[in-house]
């Protein structure tokens, strides 16, 4: 069934990528293997009409773009996120326990769900930065343990009777991954050096992370549910960049956008509160020779699309979600609205975006915080001040948002793939 195929990508897509370096080196494979160049921002930029192409910064974000053949009537623009809340390895790691564990320092990334990341192997993903021997500058390694390695053991309920009254975690205290007995000691960046093919001696620089071993799986009644570590906002970067290789990418220079750093505000030199975006687009238009007013033109008749995953209604707590717009998991694209701007979504962007969803036959929901309860936010409101465009805030409806292990519906990510195939038109 196609639900399932499609699901089977994902899954195949997000184990590929178990830090946001390994989501844009994923993404940025499979552009290559599409015929797309990659452009380096440190070198100059050849870029023609009907040309494919990606750039990246910080090995984190990234941004693929195609030029249409002639007459460019504007851009249309798909951003999600390649980060996913979770604890970051420290300098130093190691910490010695009771003189017969080896555990390792780590700080939170992001606004995690504590707690479901207690009990369940975990292994280290990330990249390292060497020297580059030939041209004596620094190079990014990517690392991936790919094994169950370190693991956050619970305390016994013997030892902690109220747990189950609910639980402060303290993150310096609670949350410490154990590594191994005493006879680990001194050998975790070894191993991290290991999965990258270099020796630890060359290590000058990293940023490791945590992430969830656990296996996708697509379960329920009718295998309705897909879960799985990442799906927010992996599952949004996958559909959006299947929609963007399946558009026919006519009359506007289609954008697949995946920016970093969005589960801590955005505000980093590839963040969408950068000028990485800005910077791309309007050096595309420099580099085609348009005019700055050309490429104004160009971004007033432009649309984006800003694409994060949104809360379906939970079973347990049906009470938390809004009396009048409910979204349900496998029943469509979630358009999200907020009053004070948190979601960029108005009236005209949301007409935008139904019609496009109609036009490919493609369900849509509503998501909207209760009025007494204080929300999310996401990417398309802060690249809005770098770009601004008439820009839309959706997402695919999920639960248990910021968990190591997310749950979805098999179908939405199809209904994206094909509302964003629809809308690189
Ligand atoms: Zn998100």
């Amino acid at each position: 069934m196609m639900y399932h195929e499609i699901s089977n990508q994902l899954i195949d897509f997000i184990k590929k990528s178990p830090s946001a370096f390994h989501a844009v080196r994923t993404m940025a494979d499979i552009l290559t293997a599409e015929g797309f160049i990659e452009l380096k921002e440190n070198k100059k930029w050849d870029v023609r009409q009907g040309g494919r192409y990606y750039v990246t910064r910080n090995d984190s974000s990234l941004i693929a773009f195609t030029v249409p053949k002639r007459n460019m009537k504007g851009m249309r623009i798909i951003a999600s996120h390649s980060d996913s809340p979770s604890f970051k390895i420290k300098e130093n790691p190691e910490m010695e326990s009771d003189k017969h564990y080896i555990k390792l320092n780590v700080e939170k990334y992001g606004g995690m769900l504590c707690a479901p990341w207690f009990d369940r192997p975990l292994s280290v993903a990330g990249r390292l930065i060497i020297k580059d021997k030939e041209t004596g500058g620094y190079r990014c390694v990517l690392a991936d343990v790919d094994r169950d390695l370190v693991l956050i053991p619970n305390l016994a309920i013997h030892m902690n009777r109220e747990v189950n009254d609910g639980y402060k975690y303290n993150a310096q205290k609670d949350m410490l991954p154990l590594y191994g007995d005493i006879t680990a000691k001194g050998s975790f960046m070894k191993q991290v050096a290991a999965s990258a093919g270099i020796s630890e001696e060359e290590i000058l620089g990293h940023d490791l992370f945590l992430y969830n071993r656990q296996e996708a799986s697509i379960w329920g009644a009718s295998h309705e549910f897909i879960s799985c570590g990442r799906l927010d906002d992996l599952q949004c970067a996958f559909a959006s960049l299947q929609g963007f290789l399946a558009g026919a990418k006519e009359d506007y220079m289609a954008v697949h956008c995946v920016l970093d750093n969005e589960e801590v505000g955005s505000g980093t030199k590839q963040g969408a509160a950068s000028t990485f975006l800005y910077d791309t687009l309007t050096r595309v238009h420099d580099c085609l020779g348009c005019t700055r007013e050309e490429y104004l033109i160009h971004l007033a008749d432009s649309f984006m699309i800003s694409a994060d995953n949104a809360h379906a209604v939970h079973p347990n707590h049906t009470d938390k979600t809004d009396p009048s717009n409910r979204p349900y998991i496998n029943e469509g694209i979630v358009i999200k609205f907020n009053a004070n701007q948190k979601y960029c979504t108005d009236g005209v962007s949301a007409a935008m975006f139904r019609d496009i969803c109609k036009t490919a036959d493609v369900p849509v929901q509503t998501f909207i915080n209760r009025s007494d309860m204080l929300g999310g936010s996401t990417l398309g409101n802060i690249s809005n001040t770098k770009v601004a465009l008439n820009t839309v805030d959706i997402g695919l409806p999920q639960l248990a948002m910021h968990s190591p292990y997310e749950t979805a519906g098999v179908k939405d990510t199809a209904y994206l793939i094909k509302a964003a195939g629809e809308f690189f038109c």
